[in-house]
């Protein structure tokens, strides 16, 4: 009998934590405190940008954040989005900011995300903030590489010791998550992994037998299917950060045949996704909470 994965069920579990956030957001509102509150940016027209904009902003107001969504035209310049990055920073009902990446190639996106003050910076790409999760200090922890870690300790995989592969090394998924899963934990890290860790990319020799390696093997390279059963120890948790349009379809990293070989797997769509919103969530609570009080 062919034994199939457990399914790393993101939706789910999204569900799940935006409960508990929507009830301290209601704790604090009752208490009298201003709704946390998230400024989302987004120049220029990429429908794939305006669907992740969209989603961001409509979870926000299910779950009693504020929520404001500022749409600037593609000719938008630099100094025109400074200045409202810097109305952002001073506006008390603002407590996350979140620049929509791709930015369009006139604007120097280094500049704009160093422009967000590190208080609100809930996407933690600031230099600071990403300086403060690599000393084990996290201010925020970034939204997909957190959202991956809940989807292993609320599952129960195992982490703490045992080797994980994370094919890929953004700034965004791959390098953060990596540090994330190898720190020891603290009372200031509580989600290190205390994992022994090894990232992968495009100049990996034979990555196949590197990926077999891992306990848990992580998928966040942005090509369809390339994670194949050959390369999944038996038993493996696999997590799948890809998002590939393949036709109308979203398909992640890691091939459908994983499933009869993996312990744990998480879908796409339906797993990192869903996750990657909440945590955006969790984040303008946490600096609500650290802004006001
Ligand atoms: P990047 O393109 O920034 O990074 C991709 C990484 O994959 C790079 O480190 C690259 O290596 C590596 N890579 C490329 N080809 C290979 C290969 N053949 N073998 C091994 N490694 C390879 O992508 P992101 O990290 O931003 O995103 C990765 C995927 O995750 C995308 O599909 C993206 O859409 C998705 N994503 C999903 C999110 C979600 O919420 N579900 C959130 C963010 C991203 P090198 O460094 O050598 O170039």
């Amino acid at each position: 009998m062919l034994v199939m994965a457990q399914l790393l069920d993101g939706k789910a579990l999204a569900a799940t934590i935006r409960g508990e956030i929507a009830a301290r957001v209601a704790g604090r509102t009752q208490a009298g405190k201003r709704p946390p509150g998230l400024a989302a940016v987004l120049v220029g027209n990429d429908p794939a940008s305006q669907g992740y904009v969209r989603s961001k902003h409509k979870a926000c107001l299910e779950n009693g954040l504020h929520s404001t969504v500022h749409r600037l035209p593609e000719e938008t310049t630099q100094s025109q989005l400074l200045d409202l990055i810097e109305q952002l920073n001073a506006d008390a009902t603002v407590h996350g900011i979140l620049v929509q990446l791709p930015l369009p190639r006139h604007i120097e996106t280094d500049a704009i995300l160093r422009a967000v003050t590190p208080a609100k910076d809930v996407d933690c790409f600031h230099p600071e903030n990403v300086g403060l999760l690599t000393i084990g200090f996290p201010r925020f922890y970034p939204c997909t590489p957190h959202g991956v870690v809940q989807l292993l300790n609320r599952y129960n995989v195992p982490v703490a010791g045992h080797e994980v592969v994370v094919v890929g090394r953004s700034d965004i998924v791959g390098k953060p998550l990596s540090i994330m899963l190898m720190q020891k934990p603290t009372a200031h890290n509580p989600a290190a992994g205390d994992a022994t860790v090894t990232v992968a990319h495009s100049r990996t020799h034979d990555l196949a037998a590197v990926c077999r390696r891992a306990d848990i093997l992580i998928a966040a390279v942005g090509q369809a299917g390339m994670i194949t059963a050959d390369m999944v120890k038996p038993g493996a948790a696999v997590v799948d950060v890809g998002t590939n349009r393949v036709g109308n379809a979203w398909v992640g990293d890691v091939a459908p045949e994983v499933a009869t070989v993996a312990g744990w797997l998480s879908p796409v769509p339906g797993g990192v996704g869903p996750m990657t919103i909440t945590m955006l969530l969790y984040n303008t609570v946490a600096a609500a909470e650290q802004i006001d009080g």
